[in-house]
């Protein structure tokens, strides 16, 4: 068997500049490596971060790279060792696949904390570099390596490539999230903050645990509108209301208590502070967007006085990606999750593609590297 060679990628070498299109070598096959044509990637808010340099300082992004964390490929090549996915379902050419990020399985967070998601050694994909080798380490690029530590799963089949990649950042991260914050009761009013797809894909997960009630709270109008649609009881547009508006609305919705558990999907400093003053007593606050650098104010005594349940969580591991996949498979015919994406892009037109995700005239873009380039 000829692998090919070479992988056209478009490779960010600066940050804030144009990305260059170029042709990264394929790495060797290791035992338990994976090499995958990318049939979809699909933009996450987090490539925009990074194209602009936000954590240039941290050391986290170093160019050049690949952008692109979310992901589904075709199996060009199976590294010897590699026979099944996580779930022991046998592997072969021509499968689709989703799969983790690189976790030591040696390292404290990997192997007794059982959160691999906060492994010291994790190797993302999206982050680069792409001068070493494995270099195929990001989404828009013909094809992408699966490290030896990935976890990989199958993919369905007939369900659009662009919705599955879309779940393999967003959707995994809910699940994770919810997994963490406990049950949905068939009582519960849910809140979300934030329609973006983190934010509507939360809606769903809590529409199909049972929630009597779920509200939405965000904007803009387009986005609401598909809340509305999958089932939001009351979607409230932060452009054209309050927080003390949106409180006494969620307070009339359950007779006067707040909502049972809040879901901060928006990334945004002030949804957090306005999070907690939406929760009843007792109530459970999930944090799975934030990402503002600004610090919030918030008494502690809050959480004791009126025991409250915070929880946080980020990524997720291969379990996570399973579901959310499975999710997608059984659910689209009720839940049109093609209205997250947005317009599809050749490789040579992501610089596009982040203008509009940062624009917000985007929800998602979508990344076919293998539309023909100009
Ligand atoms: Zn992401
Ligand atoms: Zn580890």
């Amino acid at each position: 068997m000829s692998l090919p060679r070479e992988s056209t990628a478009a490779v960010l070498v600066a940050y804030n500049k144009p990305l260059e299109m170029q042709s990264l070598p394929v790495p060797e096959l290791e035992p338990r490596g994976i090499l995958v044509k990318v049939e979809a990637s699909t933009m996450c808010g987090t490539d925009v971060h990074i194209w602009r340099g936000s954590y240039a300082d941290t050391g986290m992004s170093k160019l050049p790279l690949v952008l692109g964390h979310e992901i589904v490929g075709r199996v060009v090549a199976l590294g010897r060792d590699r026979k099944v996915d996580a779930l022991n379902r046998p592997l072969a050419e021509g499968d689709r696949v989703a799969w983790s990020y690189a976790w030591c399985g040696q390292c404290y967070w990997c192997t007794t904390a059982k959160q691999p998601t906060q492994c010291e050694n994790a190797r993302m994909y999206g982050w680069g570099p792409a001068d070493k080798s494995p270099y195929l380490t990001g989404g828009y690029s013909e094809y992408a390596y699966i490290m030896p530590e990935c976890s990989v799963v199958k993919a369905p089949a007939h369900v659009d490539a662009a919705v599955l990649a879309s779940a393999t950042c967003a959707f995994r991260t809910v699940f994770h999230g919810y997994e963490k914050i406990g049950k949905i009761e068939t009582t519960d009013t849910v809140v979300i903050q934030g329609s973006g797809p983190v934010g509507l894909y939360a809606l769903a997960y809590a529409i199909k645990s049972g929630a009597c009630r779920t509200i939405m709270i965000g904007a803009p109008a387009a986005r609401l509108d598909i809340a509305k649609r999958w089932g939001a009881e009351i979607v409230l547009d932060v452009l054209n209301t309050d927080p003390s508006e949106r409180k006494q609305q969620i307070l009339d919705a359950t007779d006067g208590r707040g909502a049972d558990l809040v879901v901060e999907c928006s990334g945004v400093n002030p949804a957090f502070v306005e999070g907690m003053n939406l929760i009843r007593r007792g109530g459970r606050y999930l944090v799975l967007g934030a990402s503002d650098p600004r610090p919030a104010e918030i008494h502690p005594t809050y959480f004791n006085l009126r025991q409250l349940t915070v929880a946080g969580t980020m990524s997720g591991d291969i379990s996570h990606y399973y579901r959310a996949l499975s999710f997608l498979e059984a659910h689209e015919n009720e839940f049109s999750f093609g209205d997250l994406l947005s317009s599809r892009y050749r490789l040579d037109e992501v610089d596009a593609a982040l203008a509009g995700m940062e624009g917000m005239t985007e929800i998602k873009p979508v990344i076919l590297p293998s539309l023909p380039t100009s």
